[in-house]
């Protein structure tokens, strides 16, 4: 059965055709720059990747040719064959703790959840309109980056702020990478044969650990928005939020651009005044640059003290996992983020840490916690999702 899995961003499309149940992509591809001009599109399909340039005025457009892709490269022969497709849809709120087929109250919904995601759910729904125009016998399926973290306990969500601001504004916790995280757990329980203690360590451009008991997240670093928790590549994480009157006051600028300041022109970037890419602060460190020395120490130690924290509300772990684009790729960051955890008697083998985008396990024998990398796919998340509301 062929299930399409789709990211919709304001000006993008990312897509990936699955042959289900086996998890085979048959074909893969990016849009960019959907109405913005200079729009252009890449397509994967037997490990071989084109670039073509056309111009899309609308996502709709983009889908059209998707599907003239689809069938061209003889991926289907009729639009029939495409049975569902599952967007990633970024805030669900409270109201979804888990996928869901959609229709029009759940269209409403996600555009009211606008206001907690404006950058994201607005952008998500152009991309549900656009597939429901153009693959109308498609099951259109919503899975949710905030979803996987409804199982989070109250005294986890909740801020320590007047209780009225959850209970009227909904001002708590939501957290995100679910999708990851999720496939971090399923993986993991393949992989040990059971349920145990995980700490999800997904950091990329955006960062977030997860704590995992049972298959559930109890705990994650985001929260009210992807701005909390760990240090980024230039977004802040936690900080103090009376600060924020005093850079206004300090500098004229507007809460609006104080905020993005928060957004990109912090975490790595911030600190470094190099780049929001370890790549390139692995770089800088090489040539020895204090301030990307600094920038490193700080986002290590911020890893460091959610792990601790996250093995004791756990009473301890069975594995952590690094995954996401610095944590498949990054050895010296994996290295100084284990070597820091020696008086839990988690150890890392140099050797096995020698690897980037591969699952392994990189521990040491006599480690008291397993460390792995493993590969994130938060798309084959969305195409057994999706898969299986079409089964039942
Ligand atoms: P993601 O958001 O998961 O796509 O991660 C993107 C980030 O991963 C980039 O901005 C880099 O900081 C990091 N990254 C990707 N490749 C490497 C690499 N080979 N070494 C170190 N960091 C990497």
């Amino acid at each position: 059965m062929k299930i399409l899995a789709v990211n919709a961003g304001s000006s993008s499309l990312k897509f990936q055709m699955y042959e289900m149940p086996e998890e085979t992509v048959l074909i893969s591809g990016t849009f960019e720059r959907i109405g913005i001009g200079g729009s252009f599109y890449t397509i994967k399909i037997n490990g071989e990747k084109t670039k073509k340039e056309k111009e899309f005025k609308s996502h709709s457009e983009a889908v059209a040719t998707l599907i003239d892709e689809l069938i061209s490269n003889k991926v289907i022969a009729s639009l029939d064959e495409i049975k569902g497709v599952g967007h990633r849809l970024v805030h669900g709120g409270e109201k979804y703790a888990q996928s869901v087929i959609i229709n029009d109250d759940v269209i409403k919904t996600v555009d009211e959840l606008s206001e907690l995601a404006p950058l994201h759910n607005p952008a998500n729904l152009i991309g549900v309109r656009a597939f429901m125009e153009k693959v109308p016998n498609a099951l259109e399926v919503g899975c949710f980056d905030t979803a996987f973290h409804q199982t989070m306990d109250e005294k986890e969500y909740l801020y320590p702020v007047p209780y009225e601001w959850y209970t009227k504004y909904g001002v708590r916790k939501y957290g995100f990478h679910g999708m990851s995280h999720n496939y971090i757990a399923s993986r993991m329980k393949e992989i040990l044969g059971g349920d145990y203690r995980i700490i999800s360590c997904h950091i990329g451009n955006g960062a977030s650990l997860c704590a995992i008991k049972d298959g559930k997240s109890i705990d994650t670093s985001m929260g009210f928005t992807p701005n909390a928790g760990l240090m980024m590549g230039s977004r802040s994480g936690d900080i103090d939020a009376t600060l924020i009157p005093f850079i206004m006051n300090k500098t004229g600028e507007s809460l609006d651009e104080v905020i993005n300041d928060l957004n990109k022109k912090s975490g790595y970037l911030g600190v470094s005044g190099i780049s929001s890419d370890s790549r390139d602060i692995e770089a800088a460190i090489e040539e020895g640059n204090e301030k990307a020395i600094l920038a490193q120490k700080m986002y290590v130690e911020r890893i460091v003290n959610y792990i601790a924290e996250y093995y004791l509300e756990m009473n301890g772990a069975d594995a952590i996992v690094f995954t996401a684009g610095v944590g498949e790729n990054s050895i010296s960051t994996r290295k100084a983020i284990i070597d820091s955890l020696s008086s839990l008697n988690i150890f890392l083998d140099d050797e096995r840490n020698n690897v980037r985008g591969k699952e392994q396990l990189i521990s040491s024998d006599n480690s008291s916690v397993k460390v792995y990398v493993i590969p994130t796919d938060e798309e084959v998340m969305i195409a057994r999702d999706t898969y299986n509301f079409i089964n039942e």
